[in-house]
């Protein structure tokens, strides 16, 4: 029998109308033979309306708690999911994460995957039943609840695909693959046919949000590989896998943008053995990831450093910041919530030389000014003001010729009735 792990993502799944059509989906791929697993996400905007309930509440909600809340999302589209397949006389089962064995360590509300233990998934399977389970949540070895991060339903669709042994997972959203940068963004965006794993890591860690980063990462390791595609129409997506000949060798990939990041600056910081060791350890110890970091060494003998964080982890940040300044005697600390950060991304950079200035220079003639530069073999990322994002996005996007001819109707931000806007 062929396994078929399908995850459909908030607004495949906004309405009862929806969940009906998705229902519809899985019947027809199970009367053809396949095993079907459905993977979901919460309704909607459901995840955002929780979170901002817990926020009216305290700003600071015990992370134990708030993973308590969050699940609650994805539990109430399985039920009705399953109940949308009973009432087309099929026969559904519904679990939540735990309950299919997802195994998280106790890293609330952004908790890893230890492991998977798929029995229950494979006996409904044998029995016959389209089953059907809650993304993003796991449990800890010892009964905690734990979601697994912002966009994890990809995460969690990766981790069955892999625990049942599927060659792929397919995973439907408002865009019919991964293109070469928002379609939002750049209407004149390209879909990607083909992408290799290591692409698709930069592109999810630097904002292309349509895959979460650890659901490609659990992917590559677990030899999943992923179709990207539209919920709302038949037609072939994104395929993400091992880099092969195949494969078209681009230089660039595509442009990715990112505003879900802060910058902090701490200033005077004394100049000496172990001052960026206390700061990025106290980071760490709350809890908050870093991503950029820069430090200035001024003449007078003290020095500046500045670092992004998500917003997410502002709150954790903010207060681990507070104690090493007070600890290491720096001066001063300042916070920017208005930075975004623009990606280039090409497994072809690492043989063609003159990129990264020819980046600058197209985001100079945009009339944009760069805070922050950090690159790794296949990526060159620029800090620089979020009021200015778009702009650059679109710019990187022409001068690396990334530009289609036509405008997609599909890659038009008009295709996902419900979803949200742009950035800016
Ligand atoms: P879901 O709720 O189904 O998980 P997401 O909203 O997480 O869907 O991801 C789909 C969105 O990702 C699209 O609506 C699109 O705006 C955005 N996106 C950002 N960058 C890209 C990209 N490079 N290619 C495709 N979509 C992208
Ligand atoms: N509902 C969660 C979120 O909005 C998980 C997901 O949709 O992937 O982040
Ligand atoms: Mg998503």
């Amino acid at each position: 029998m062929s396994l078929v792990v399908m995850k459909f993502g908030g607004t495949s799944v906004v309405n009862t109308e929806r969940i009906m059509r998705v229902a519809q989906r899985l019947i027809a791929l199970k009367e053809v033979g396949s095993g079907v697993v459905a993977v979901v996400s919460a309704m909607g905007d459901v995840t955002d309306e929780l979170v901002a309930m817990a926020e009216e509440i305290s700003p600071y909600p015990p992370e134990r708690e708030m993973d308590m809340l969050l699940a609650t999302g994805e539990q109430v589209t399985i039920a009705l999911l399953a109940m949308a397949i009973h009432s087309l006389g099929h026969q559904a089962i519904s679990f939540t994460g735990p309950q299919v064995g997802i195994v998280t360590d106790s890293g609330h509300t952004k908790a890893k995957i230890r492991e998977v233990r798929a029995e229950r998934v494979r006996a409904a399977l044998d029995q016959g039943l389209i089953v059907i389970v809650a993304g993003f949540q796991g449990v800890t070895e010892d009964g905690h609840i734990t979601t697994l991060g912002r966009g994890g339903s990809d995460t969690t669709a990766i981790a069955v695909a892999a625990g049942i042994g599927a060659e792929v997972c397919e995973i439907y959203s408002d865009v019919d693959g991964v293109y070469t940068a928002d379609p939002r963004i750049v209407p004149s965006a390209r879909r990607i046919d083909v992408v290799s794993y290591e692409e698709m890591l930069e592109m999810a860690a630097t904002g292309a949000r349509v895959l979460q980063l650890r659901a490609v990462e659990f992917a590559r390791n677990h030899g999943v590989a992923i179709h990207c595609r539209s919920s709302f129409e038949d037609t072939p997506g994104t395929i993400v896998k091992e880099a092969d000949e195949s494969m078209e060798q681009a230089i660039i990939s595509g442009v990715t943008h990112d505003i879900s990041e802060a910058k902090i600056t701490i200033r005077d910081v004394p100049d000496r053995p172990g001052v960026a060791a206390s700061v990025f350890g106290t980071l760490a110890d709350a809890n908050a990831n870093v991503d950029m970091i820069i430090q200035n060494v001024s003449e007078s003998g003290t020095t500046d450093i500045s670092f992004t964080v998500p917003k997410e982890d502002l709150a954790r940040a903010k207060k681990a910041t507070e104690k090493v300044v007070l600890e290491l005697g720096a001066r001063r600390w300042s916070l920017d919530e208005s930075v975004a950060k623009v990606s280039l991304i090409g497994a072809g950079m690492k043989t063609h030389p003159g990129v990264a200035a020819q980046m600058f220079r197209a985001l100079a003639d945009a009339g944009v000014n760069l805070d922050m530069i950090a690159t790794s073999s296949i990526r060159i990322s620029c800090v620089i003001s979020a009021a200015e994002v778009e702009r650059a996005v679109r710019a990187l996007h022409s001068s690396f010729g990334l530009d289609s001819e036509e405008i997609s109707a599909e890659a038009s931000p008009a295709c996902g009735e419900g979803a949200d806007g742009g950035v800016g």
